[in-house]
């Protein structure tokens, strides 16, 4: 695996690539990535990864300063999976200024669901994968639907734009008791650990109900948010919304998916699941 920490080093390593599909990460690599790279090598001949916490998707107060960076294990499991290189700038490689250029996705994508609890979240993220697509300039991309309102994002940027990448969905990667697999799962305790799979759970029920006919969303999603409560989780949102802009679902739409935020103790989980 070549490894590149310069915009110019990994440009002229793409330039004899073939066809370069691109997996984009922040690093603490677990399953759920590797699932993606390994995905990655049945669309192209050159898998390309990259590790890079961006500030611009943190908000003050998050997680950014604490966000696991584990760069030599990272390596060890990315050779494992046959990524053929890597690109891990430095963050004054890719801003060496502040950047003051922005993709500011519509309000009606990013400042719903993940977008009310973490304004300023999405622009920070296509504004990266803008700025990593140019560099890298893939043919294909892979996105993992555990991050289903990005997965949206991004492929509608890139619709948008007229890029010529293909945008890949990878299936969420969970742990045998359900709970997703996600770098902030280390931030719980043994208890809190315990308790995580129960996102998965409830939101299973829903999907569950829904797919047996039930359309009350409101009253599904308002118990749901009730059972996390009583069990020591601070919900952000549960909701039923349609996959394909995720707005809000009317009681005859179909193609639906249920998708959840909520904290426990001082670690903010997410999820979702197709019904
Ligand atoms: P991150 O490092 O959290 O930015 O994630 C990098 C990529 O891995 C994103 O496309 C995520 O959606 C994807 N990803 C994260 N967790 C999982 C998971 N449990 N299963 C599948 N893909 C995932």
């Amino acid at each position: 695996m070549q490894i590149h920490e310069t915009i110019a080093g990994v440009r002229a390593a793409m330039r004899t690539a073939g066809r370069v599909v691109f997996v984009p990460t922040m690093g603490n690599l677990h399953d759920g990535h590797i699932a993606l790279m390994r995905q990655a090598r049945a669309h192209g001949n050159a898998v390309v990864a990259s590790i890079f916490v961006n500030r611009l998707q943190f908000r003050p107060g998050e997680d950014f300063d604490k966000y696991p960076r584990t760069f030599e294990a990272d390596c060890q499991r990315m050779v494992e999976a046959g990524v053929d290189h890597l690109f891990a700038p430095a963050e004054v490689e890719l801003y060496p200024q502040a950047q003051s250029y922005y993709i500011e996705p519509p309000a009606e994508h990013a400042s719903i669901l993940e977008g009310e609890f973490r304004p300023g979240h999405f622009r920070g993220v296509a504004t990266v994968v803008m700025k990593l697509f140019s560099i890298v300039q893939p043919q294909a991309a892979l996105f993992g639907k555990k991050d289903y309102q990005q997965f949206m994002v991004l492929s509608a940027m890139v619709r948008e734009f007229g890029m010529s990448i293909e945008v890949i969905p990878g299936e969420t990667v969970r742990a045998p008791d359900g709970l997703a697999l996600s770098s902030r799962n280390g931030y719980l305790t043994e208890a809190e650990r315990a308790e995580a799979p129960r996102l998965y759970r409830v939101i299973s029920e829903l999907a569950a109900e829904a797919r047996s006919g039930a359309r009350n969303f409101a009253d599904l999603e308002a118990r749901a948010m009730n059972i996390l409560r009583i069990n020591g989780w601070l919900p952000d949102y549960v909701a039923f919304r349609k996959k394909l802009d995720l707005q809000s679902p009317s009681a005859h739409d179909s193609g639906l998916v249920v998708l959840a935020a909520a904290r426990l103790g001082s670690t903010r989980l997410i999820d979702n699941l197709e019904v």
